[in-house]
């Protein structure tokens, strides 16, 4: 297998998956559900379209897949291939009515193509109920269904599911492969180094960074919140959760920058600065680490990591807010 080959699927770092797909596409020998794990803005639904794509792509020669210039690709690009089914969960919550319709959806033949293909992502935000349903669809697929299931990660999925899926970790891309991607897609060289960094290896969100400028202004918004935070006690600190709650939309962000910035912070505790991500907070970063005790970044950044995924999981969020921003260190400078 060429270079080349994997080129054509137009995908940003993930090369270990891409040539594992292109191979099953290649063999002929396409596993019924794959289940794409990996922090939001990796490229789950990047990889999950081009598979999408791959699979029902009418070149002749199966190395040439997905070709990217038959029918089939462009309505696959343009979202309009009939046989692609796209699902998310409903104000956050992936529901049994939905599992349901889209059994039904998964029973019809094929309009267009050889498959009928159905992405479900954030998989892990589903209902118990809705977890099992889907699970009868994973025990008996009909031949021409396949299944793609996203995930952060896999802790808040039954395990039977996961042991039904092909699973492909997403690990992060390589800052100078999104920092090209981004450069020739028309972003100045300067903005590009910025973004391919603070995007941590996530390609999605890099381009987001681009292409909505709020983003990166959340992002502010949020360090100022962070810096205020850490000097504020009891009072200010219950205020701000609650505050943070009414907010279920911004949360996921929330929890990705400030998980990021106490990544960072454990990093330069423990002596290695050169990785962190927030080149651009490298200072203030610097400075706050200094003033909490060493060690605490590692402790506070895991209890962060069991409490997002806890959020994920559908807990009483104000209440797990203002745990986590009561347990964060305070700083003493
Ligand atoms: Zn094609």
């Amino acid at each position: 297998m060429t270079g080349k080959s994997i080129d054509r699927w137009g995908i940003i770092g993930h090369e270990r998956v891409v040539r594992l797909l292109q191979r099953f596409v290649e063999r002929d020998s396409i596993p019924h559900a794959i289940l794409l794990l990996g922090p939001q803005g990796i490229g789950k639904s990047t990889v999950a379209r081009e598979w999408a794509a791959a699979v029902n792509c009418l070149a002749e020669d199966p190395a040439e897949r997905p070709c990217g210039a038959c029918r089939s690709c462009a309505l696959v690009a343009a979202n309009r291939h009939p046989d692609l089914i796209w699902m998310q969960p409903k104000k956050g919550v992936w529901r049994i009515d939905q599992v349901r319709e889209l059994e039904r959806n998964l029973m019809l033949s094929p309009v267009e193509g050889r498959y009928r293909i159905a992405i479900l992502e954030n998989f892990d935000l589903a209902t118990q109920a809705a977890a099992n349903a889907l699970l009868k669809t994973l025990e008996e697929p009909a031949p021409h269904a396949l299944l793609v299931l996203t995930a952060s990660d896999e802790s808040n999925l039954l395990p039977t599911i996961v042991s039904r899926c092909h699973v492909l970790k997403l690990r992060p891309a390589p800052e100078d492969e999104i920092e090209r991607g981004l450069v020739a897609s028309g972003v100045d060289a300067g903005k590009a180094r910025l973004y391919a960094r603070i995007s941590g290896g996530r390609p999605g969100l890099a381009f987001r960074m681009h292409q909505e400028p709020e983003i990166l202004a959340k992002r502010e918004s949020f360090w100022q919140d962070f810096l205020e935070m850490l000097r504020s006690g009891y009072a200010e600190r219950t205020l701000y959760a609650s505050k943070l709650s009414e907010d279920q939309a911004l949360l996921q962000l929330w929890f990705d920058h400030w998980i990021g910035w106490w990544r960072d912070l454990t990093l330069i505790q423990e002596g290695t600065p050169e990785s962190i991500v927030n080149v651009d907070l490298m200072q203030d970063l610097e400075r706050i680490a200094r003033g909490i005790p060493t060690g605490a970044a590692a402790s506070y950044l895991q209890r962060l990591q069991r409490g997002f995924s806890m959020w994920r999981s559908n807990v009483n969020t104000r209440l797990l807010l203002e745990d986590l921003l009561l347990q964060m260190p305070v700083i003493s400078v």
